[in-house]
């Protein structure tokens, strides 16, 4: 390994430059604890028995320092991967792959059911790194289709897995196929007997590495999209009942960034921008506040979030979905770090789900529709957030100056009312009555105790009945049956409620949209 002034760090341990390009590509920040244990003792030459459980980076713990080391300018294969199936040699061919990008090293996956003839002119051909499945390298070691006489290090991966298969034997005999001067590296999940025994005989003197779960470190991260067309509109739905400290929003460009900056700002939110236009000194002043937790939000390009370390990110939300699947990880890779679940939000409009199934195949992860949060939900989380602060209040007790006005109150009304009435003040604010409930006894609805409400779009728009049903049921949280008579015209449609959610409904649907077009309810007039 070169460290001279062409490496630097991943953690703590000194990498190429192109190494760590690639790694830093592919979205990994940090070590995971099996990697940074490991790496530096591969890389030192020694035989390495490394045991971590599923999902916790043994891949990069061996491929990083085999990829670091190996010549790229020899066409002999130089490292060996046994994988116990086609999916893990395709798998792990491919994480090697992209370790290895900017060092141009070839990868060959090697397994049965695969046309042998293609194998055999790949492997002519001439790679550094052939990872396969027991059974089909023996296939081409009998055929002599494979030259291992310049293997420098042999990896056993998923060792574990590869004894519960029946590939014992056939292992054995590719170990006696390799050099003996070899590195030999082993990594399983678990370590029954055989596989120590297999370690015992065939490896010289290996240092045990071995970490224990709570020490996993990829991330943990739940991913969801939420499909609509007006994204302003989803992104402060979800951003006011999800309880987030720390968002990071991405755009994807700077006009993009600076306009949803103001329009988070317009709304209350605690939000501010970063990208490319902003000088270093505007820059850190935007990072100090995210640090000090004075913002909630910050909304970036992917090149401003390139290279910032920030720790403990609740949720990244793409407000634009991003361009390449590899920008969706590197992304997504800043919540959830150091065990901590984290929470991955994208918003798209419909004409981009292909490119969402795509990133979603692509970086085989699964990323789970949800359902936008309707006005109800909003209402609830706020009479939640209410509720923990008023406890809050009575906790800290510093409230005896409003006393008085209270118990001149207690003259007229009840407690219970006074209270109500006080957190109707402050959530809703101070109107005057105005006669908003005249409005909605004479709206010239068919049916006694229902009103009749107006809705600016129609036929025009193709709004159908169920369109209507449906969002007024989702955002007024109303059981759809109740819902009456729907009229839809050319440019508007008339819907009758019952009398006790009318104002509800209007209230919801206040500002909302109905198939994407922005709507505005009210209550209609007589006939
Ligand atoms: P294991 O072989 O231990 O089951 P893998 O090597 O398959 O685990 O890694 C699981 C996932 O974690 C892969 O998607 C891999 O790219 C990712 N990963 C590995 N190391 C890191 C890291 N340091 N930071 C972020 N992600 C990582
Ligand atoms: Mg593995």
């Amino acid at each position: 390994m070169k460290h001279s002034t062409e490496s630097s760090l991943f953690g703590d341990i000194p990498l190429s430059k192109k190494i760590l390009a690639a790694i830093t590509e592919m979205g990994f920040e940090e070590p995971s604890p099996i990697q940074a244990q490991t790496i530096p003792i591969v890389a030192s030459g020694r035989d390495v028995v490394g045991q971590a459980q599923t999902g916790t980076g043994k891949t990069a713990a061996f491929g990083i320092p085999i990829m670091e080391k190996l010549n790229p300018d020899s066409r002999q294969i130089q490292a060996l991967v046994l994988t116990p199936t086609r999916e893990l040699a395709n798998q792990v061919a491919e994480e090697l792959a992209k370790i290895g990008k900017f060092r141009r090293i070839k990868t060959l996956p090697v397994y049965g059911g695969q046309a042998i003839d293609r194998q055999i002119r790949a492997l002519k051909f001439g790679v550094q790194v052939v990872i396969g499945t027991p059974g089909r390298l023996l296939d081409h070691i009998s055929r002599g289709t494979i030259r291992l006489g310049h293997v420098q290090t042999l990896v056993l991966d998923e060792a574990d897995e590869m004894l519960d298969m029946g590939f014992i034997e056939d292992i054995e005999d590719i170990l006696k196929s390799v050099p003996p001067e070899r590195q030999t590296l082993l990594f399983s999940a678990t370590m029954p007997g055989p596989i120590k025994a297999l370690a015992t005989r065939y490896m010289r003197d290996p240092v045990e590495v071995s970490v224990s779960r709570e020490n996993i470190t990829v991330p943990l991260i739940d991913q969801f999209y939420y499909e609509t067309r007006d994204k302003l509109d989803g992104l402060c739905r979800v951003l006011e009942t999800e309880t987030n400290d720390r968002v990071i929003i991405f755009c994807r460009t700077k006009k993009g960034v600076d306009e949803l900056t103001s329009s988070l700002q317009a709304r209350g939110f605690m939000a501010d921008g970063l990208h490319g236009d902003l000088t270093q000194a505007q820059r850190d002043r935007v990072m100090k506040k995210f640090r000090d937790n004075q913002l909630e939000i910050l909304v970036a390009t992917d090149v401003a979030a390139r290279g910032l370390d920030i720790e403990h990110v609740t949720h990244v939300i793409n407000y634009d979905i991003p361009q390449d699947p590899e920008s969706y990880v590197h992304r997504i890779g800043r919540t959830g770090r150091a065990g901590r679940k984290g929470i991955a939000i994208t918003f798209i409009e419909p004409r981009e789900f292909r490119q969402l199934k795509l990133i979603e195949k692509l970086t085989k992860t699964r990323i789970v529709r949800n359902q936008l949060p309707s006005s109800a939900d909003i209402l609830e989380k706020q009479r939640e957030t209410l509720k923990g602060r008023l406890v809050t209040v009575m906790e800290q007790g510093d409230y005896t100056a409003y006393h008085d006005v209270v118990n001149d109150l207690s003259a007229d009304y009840d407690g219970l009312d006074i209270a109500a009435a006080a957190l109707k003040l402050l959530l809703e604010g101070f109107r005057e009555k105005t006669d908003d409930k005249a409005a909605f006894t004479a709206t010239g609805a068919k049916k006694t105790g229902m009103v009749r409400l107006f809705v600016n779009i129609g036929r025009a728009q193709k709004i159908r009945p169920e369109d209507i049903v449906r969002t007024f049921a989702e955002e007024a949280d109303l059981i759809g049956s109740v819902i009456g008579a729907i009229d839809i015209y050319d440019k508007f449609t008339f819907v009758e409620v019952p009398a006790d959610v009318a104002e509800r409904v209007v209230a919801a649907m206040h500002k909302n949209t109905l198939k994407g077009y922005k709507i505005n309810v009210e209550p209609a007039r007589a006939r």
